[in-house]
C-alpha cells in the first residue's frame, strides 16, 4: 500500500544519481519510520532501472521508474506532469526534492499544480505536532530553514494540505549505512506522453567541469577577510595542499575577490561536513557557521580572542594567521 508514504524525487543527470537524492532517501527513511509508513522514490529518465536498483539498500520500499528516451535530460513540463500524476494516484503525505537547479525548478511547478505549500531550501526536516487554537495537527512535517538573512531558524508547516513538500539543501542530511539485505522493488511505470508534452527540446548539454569539490573533501582550509588580500590567500592554498585538502572561504573573502565563488562555505555557499575544518581569519558569522558547524573537528585561527568562531571551534589559536599558517605548513611538511 503506497498511500501516506514519504517520497523522494530522485534526480539523475546523465544516468548518474545526484548525491542529494541519496541524502534525502536516508532522511525520508527516518521520517517514514516515525510515521510508521514506507519510503518511496520517483526516478525519471532513460535506461535508469539499474541505477534505481542500487538505491534499494538505502532502505527504500519501492522506486517508481518512468522511462522514455525523451526523458533522458530534465525538462520542466513532462517531469512535472509525471510527478503530479503519480502523486495524485499514490497520495504520499510528504514529497521532498533536492534544492538543486532541477529541484528548484520542478518542486514549485508540482506544488502549484497540486495547490499545496512548498518550503524551499530546508536545512532540517522533523515530525511533530502543531496546535492552532483548539485544533491539533498530529505528526506533521516541520520544514526547517534559516530566515531573515540567517538570523533566525524558522519552522514552517503546511498542516491542511497533502502532500507536504520541501526542497532540501545539498549536503545537510547524513547518508546512513546501506543495508544490502533490505527488500524493496523497482516498479516500471508506463506513462504515455505526447509530443505536446515536450514544448522545449535540449539541443546540446554542456557540463562545466567541477574544479572545486568542497562537499566530499575530508579536510577544508578556509580563509576569510582576515587573510587580507588575494596574494595572502596563497597561504590558505599552501596549507590546504600540504594537508591534501580543499580551499574554502567566507562570503566576505569571495566578495573581496580573494577567491572565486565555488569556494564559498555557508548559508549561500556550500554546506560542508569534513573531518577537519580550519577557519583562518573568519569571524564566525551565523551564515558562515550554518555551512560548516557540523564538521567533525574545527580549528580556528583568529587575532581576536572574542571572535564568535571560537565558540564552536574545538581548537582555537589566537594570533596573526600570517605567522600561524607558515608554522602549520612547516610542521605538517616535516611530518610527511
Ligand atoms: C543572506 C546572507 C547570506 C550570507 N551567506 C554567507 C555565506 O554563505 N557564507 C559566509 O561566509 N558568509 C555569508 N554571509 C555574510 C556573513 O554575514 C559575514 O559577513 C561573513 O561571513 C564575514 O566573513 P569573514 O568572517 O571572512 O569577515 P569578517 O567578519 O570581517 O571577519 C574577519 C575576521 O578576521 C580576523 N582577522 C583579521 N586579521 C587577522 C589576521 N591577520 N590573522 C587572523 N585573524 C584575523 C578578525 O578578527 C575577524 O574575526 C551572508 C550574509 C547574509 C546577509
Amino acid at each position: 500500500m503506497s498511500a501516506n508514504n514519504v517520497w523522494v524525487f530522485i534526480q539523475q543527470d546523465n544516468q548518474k544519481i545526484a548525491e542529494v537524492s541519496i541524502e534525502l532517501l536516508c532522511k525520508a527513511k527516518e521520517l517514514a519510520d516515525q510515521l510508521h509508513v514506507e519510503t518511496n522514490g520517483v526516478l525519471i529518465g532513460h535506461q535508469i532501472q539499474e541505477e534505481a536498483k542500487k538505491l534499494i539498500p538505502y532502505k527504500v520500499s519501492e522506486i517508481f521508474c518512468v522511462e522514455d528516451p525523451r526523458l533522458k535530460h530534465y525538462t520542466s513540463v513532462p517531469y512535472t506532469k509525471i510527478i503530479v500524476e503519480l502523486i495524485k494516484k499514490h497520495k504520499p503525505q510528504i514529497v521532498v526534492f533536492g534544492a538543486t537547479t532541477t529541484g528548484r525548478d520542478l518542486a514549485p511547478r508540482v506544488a502549484s499544480h497540486l495547490k499545496v505549500g512548498l518550503t524551499a531550501d530546508c536545512t532540517d526536516l522533523q515530525i511533530g505536532d502543531h496546535i492552532v487554537g483548539n485544533k491539533e495537527y498530529k505528526d506533521i512535517l516541520y520544514q526547517i530553514r534559516p530566515a531573515f538573512g540567517g538570523n533566525i531558524i524558522a519552522t514552517i508547516v503546511c498542516p491542511e494540505t497533502r502532500p507536504q513538500m520541501a526542497t532540501v539543501r545539498e549536503g545537510v542530511m547524513k547518508i546512513t549505512p546501506l543495508d544490502p539485505h533490505h527488500k524493496g522493488k523497482v516498479t516500471a511505470v508506463p506513462f504515455s506522453l505526447e509530443e505536446k508534452d515536450f514544448p522545449s527540446k535540449i539541443i546540446e548539454k554542456i557540463l562545466e567541469e567541477k574544479t572545486v569539490d568542497l562537499k566530499s573533501a575530508q579536510v577544508i582550509v578556509s580563509g576569510g577577510m582576515g587573510v587580507g588580500s588575494r596574494e595572502n590567500f596563497e597561504l590558505i592554498r599552501q596549507l590546504a595542499h600540504v594537508l591534501g585538502g580543499e580551499v574554502g572561504a567566507s562570503r566576505a573573502a569571495v566578495d573581496a575577490g580573494f577567491v572565486s565563488k565555488p569556494h564559498q562555505v555557508g548559508q549561500t555557499g556550500t554546506t560542508v561536513r569534513p573531518k577537519l575544518y580550519i577557519a583562518c581569519g573568519i569571524s564566525g558569522s551565523i551564515q558562515h557557521r550554518a555551512g560548516m558547524d557540523q564538521s567533525a573537528r574545527i580549528i580556528a585561527v583568529n587575532s581576536d580572542p572574542e571572535a564568535p568562531i571560537f565558540q564552536i571551534a574545538h581548537y582555537g589559536i589566537v594570533g596573526d594567521l600570517k605567522e600561524v599558517i607558515p608554522l602549520f605548513i612547516k610542521v605538517f611538511k616535516s611530518k610527511n
